[in-house]
């Protein structure tokens, strides 16, 4: 591959999983043996408050005992270390890329350690649990609710990735199935404005055929590989 300068990464359930985190799988649409539709979407909310909240705070909980693993530490080292513009867009609601020392990080599904207060619509760190309904620290309503984009809301910092794809020249894929829409659009975005782009995987994804380089292995292993040619 060429030289390159403004790159863009895209992380999924992949590099957490590596960590012990349990993410939603789409293939048996259950997600720590609940169905999606109860506590993945506002209309289950709606119906059961009271599960969803239960359910995310059992998650805050948990990955508040995770640590980032080597990939997430080697990307804060491509963070740190790299001069052009670098954007890490994560699929992932967990803070392990933060915790590693990323700075240039993206929630595009939003975060376990925020709440959202939809009386106010702001949102504010949050470790503790919700189900108590505590009151919003801004504007003391008790309408806090996960910070999570749900099935059927739209995914945070749209137009700021877009943004990001159309002036990077390499785009990278880290730990996704390349199923879901919209991420699974990114590559081909970045493919039709003349990017590079590279997928580094456990196995081939749907969207393998879509890259101009596929890597096979444990991201744990393959990132910090990568970053190393990169710093190089
Ligand atoms: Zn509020």
């Amino acid at each position: 591959m060429r030289e390159h300068k403004n790159i863009v990464i895209l992380t999924g359930a992949g590099i957490s999983a590596e960590s012990g985190i349990d993410t939603f799988r789409s293939a048996g649409g259950l997600w720590e043996k609940h169905r999606v539709e109860d506590v993945a979407t506002p209309e289950g909310f709606a119906r059961d408050p009271e599960l969803v909240l239960r359910f995310y705070d059992m998650r805050r909980e948990a990955i508040q005992t995770k640590q980032p693993n080597p990939a997430h530490h080697a990307l804060a080292r491509l963070d740190a270390d790299w001069a052009g513009e670098l954007l890490i867009v994560t699929q992932n609601v967990d803070d392990l890329h933060e915790r590693a020392g990323a700075k240039r990080v993206l929630h595009m599904h939003g975060e376990h350690l925020n709440a959202w207060c939809t009386s106010c619509d702001v949102r504010s760190p949050w470790t503790a649990p919700l189900i108590d309904r505590p009151p919003c620290p801004v504007c003391a309503a008790r309408t806090l609710r996960p910070d999570v984009v749900w099935f059927g809301e739209m995914p945070y910092g749209m137009d700021r990735i877009y943004a990001a794809l159309r002036t990077c020249d390499l785009f990278v894929s880290i730990g996704t199935s390349g199923a879901v829409y919209p991420a699974a659009g990114f590559v081909q975005n970045a493919v039709e404005l003349g990017a590079d782009t590279l997928e580094l995987n456990l196995e081939r994804s749907q969207g393998s055929g879509m890259f101009h380089q596929t890597r096979l292995g444990p991201a744990s292993e393959l990132v910090p590989a990568w970053v190393e040619e990169m710093l190089a």
